[in-house]
């Protein structure tokens, strides 16, 4: 699935080299199409001393290519900042909540904004690391959906960067005169993605082109696997909000209870 006339292309922005490297592709490569439209969503999680950077970078270059930027925050679409969910002090790493609550915002949002499609800027490293993550997890049904259409999303998501390595977009960034920001989250250390990205770097360096292998390896698996039990499931709707889940319960307002109850 790729662009198509007539969509209106919502676009995670998240200001650092990646998100910023798509946003600008797409400004140069469709600006004279009459025909689509694009808009980007920031999200503010709340990250004291980092993500201002970014959403400071994010408007700037939506300012620049002359693309509307909407930015919404945890604190205010949840009632609480990941910093704060990190203060209670909870068993796991702050990415697991993060990306839970950061998926909904742009899934709600590009909803109310009536997006055909969500564009996100994850690279070839993000893609083999999720992969990685999910083997050694031995999550076959979390490495079929990376594939596929989620049973809870209502717009469909596109990864145009996804067999692009992050050095290579970094380049092009660096190439196009995108600012590279040397911030990094504090938090992202404290994930197990963080030991994975070592160990594929690590593996890429004494062995170039086992990140596209693995990627290409994965796609074959894909297509020798069964179709998903899971993906034919019927859909549930999240008792407390209402948004399409898995579970009775979906994962944000898991961690709603949680964050209320601690
Ligand atoms: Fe969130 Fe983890 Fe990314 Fe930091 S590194 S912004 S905590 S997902
Ligand atoms: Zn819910």
């Amino acid at each position: 699935m790729g662009v198509e006339s007539g969509d209106r292309i919502a676009v995670a922005l998240s200001g650092g080299k990646d998100s910023s490297a798509l946003i600008y592709m797409l400004n140069k490569f469709f600006h004279d199409r009459r025909d689509l439209q694009f808009v980007a969503i920031a999200v503010d999680e709340g990250i004291k001393g980092f993500r201002k950077l970014t959403l400071d970078n994010a408007e700037k270059l939506t300012d620049k290519l002359n693309m509307k930027l909407f930015t919404y925050s945890f604190a205010h679409e949840f009632g609480f900042t990941l910093d704060d969910i990190v203060s209670r002090g909870f068993e796991q790493a702050p990415c697991t909540f993060c990306g839970v609550l950061r998926r909904r915002v742009i899934e709600r949002k590009a909803k109310e904004l009536g997006s055909t499609k969500v564009f996100t800027a994850h690279n070839l490293d993000d893609e083999v690391q999720t992969i990685m993550i999910n083997y050694i997890r031995g999550d076959i049904e979390r490495l079929r959906r990376l594939n596929m259409h989620r049973i809870d999303e209502f717009v469909p998501r596109i990864k145009p960067l996804r067999s692009i390595p992050e050095k290579e977009i970094a380049v092009y960034a660096y190439l196009v005169g995108l600012p590279l920001l040397t911030a990094h989250c504090p938090y992202a250390k404290l994930s197990f993605r963080f030991s994975v990205k070592r160990m594929l770097n690590e593996f890429e360096m004494r062995h170039p082109g086992t990140k596209y292998s693995l990627l290409r390896g994965y796609e074959h698996l894909m297509e020798l696997l069964p179709p998903s039990t899971e993906h034919q499931r019927r859909l549930l709707t999240c008792e407390r909000c209402g948004e399409a889940s898995a579970s009775k319960l979906c994962k944000v307002c898991e961690i709603i209870a949680r964050m209320k109850m601690h």
